[in-house]
C-alpha cells in the first residue's frame, strides 16, 4: 500500500522529541499538536511516497533538515504554546 506522507511532518515531531529531552515545556498531547501544528505552518511541505521501502534516504533526509530550518521554527513555535497553553 502507498501513502502520501509529508517527511517535514516527521521531522518536526522528531524535532519536538530531541527538544524535549534537554528543555523544559509541555508535552501533552494537545502541546505537542498546537507546538507541530504552528510549526508546519511556517515551514514548506514536501511530499514523498512511501510504501515499498522508504523511498527517501537517510542523506536526503538530513540534507533537507539542514536547508530547512526545522529546529528555529519548533523552538519560536514552543514558545508561542507555552506562553499560552489551550490548557489550565
Ligand atoms: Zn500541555
Amino acid at each position: 500500500m502507498y501513502k502520501l506522507k509529508n517527511i517535514v511532518e516527521q521531522m518536526v515531531f522528531n524535532t519536538i522529541d530531541e527538544l524535549a529531552a534537554d528543555h523544559q515545556f509541555c508535552n501533552c498531547p494537545q502541546c505537542r499538536l498546537d507546538i507541530a501544528a504552528l510549526a508546519l505552518n511556517n515551514l514548506p511541505h514536501h511530499y514523498v511516497v512511501t510504501g515499498k521501502g522508504e523511498a527517501y534516504s537517510r542523506t536526503g533526509w538530513l540534507e533537507m533538515q539542514k536547508s530547512l530550518d526545522v529546529v528555529s521554527e519548533v523552538f519560536a513555535a514552543i514558545k508561542v504554546v507555552q506562553d499560552k497553553p489551550r490548557h489550565g
